[in-house]
This record gives C-alpha cells, sequence and structure tokens, in this order.
C-alpha cells in the first residue's frame, strides 16, 4: 500500500529530526504544504507519543526559544534581531 505524504513525514520524523526546508525538499512541495501536512500530524499523533519542535538557539546573542508551537521557522531573534537563524527541527518523539 502506497503511503500518503503525511504518513510519510510521519515516518521520517519517528526516525529523526528534521527541518521545514528539508521536509519541503524531500517532497517537492512548498513550505506552507508542509506546514498543513505538520498541523495536522500534531493531532493525529496518537500519545503518548508527540511532534516536538526543537527550536534554535541564537548562535549571536545565546537567545533560546522556549514552547514554540508555530512549524513556520523564526525569521529572526527578538533579542538581538539576528536573522541568521538556524532552522528549527521536528521530531516525533
Ligand atoms: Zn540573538
Amino acid at each position: 500500500m502506497e503511503m500518503t505524504r503525511r504518513q510519510e513525514i510521519m515516518a521520517m520524523l519517528r526516525d529523526g529530526e528534521w527541518t521545514l526546508d528539508e521536509l519541503a525538499r524531500n517532497f517537492v512541495v512548498p513550505r506552507k504544504i508542509i506546514i498543513d501536512d505538520l498541523e495536522h500530524i500534531t493531532r493525529s499523533v496518537a500519545p503518548p507519543s508527540r511532534l516536538v519542535i526543537y527550536p534554535p538557539t541564537c548562535d549571536h546573542c545565546g537567545y533560546r526559544f522556549k514552547g514554540r508551537a508555530r512549524f513556520s521557522d523564526p525569521s529572526r531573534c527578538p533579542q538581538c534581531k539576528n536573522e541568521h537563524l538556524l532552522p528549527q527541527r521536528f521530531r516525533i518523539e
């Protein structure tokens, strides 16, 4: 049986950590499509598993994003305005 894109993303996230860009490139779809998929997946992952967001740490000032619930990458550091942040990563734990 062929897996849907969302099923494939879920399988990938169970195996390792992925960024929004990596997932979009892998499936050759716009990032917005992946964000929609992730919003769907986060509601359909059965506890105690959950979709976890690993936010970046600002390498300029060391700021750490806490408790991020958005799937789009943060565009800049709220503390020092650094716009060169690493992408956040996702994983199902
Ligand atoms: Zn910063």
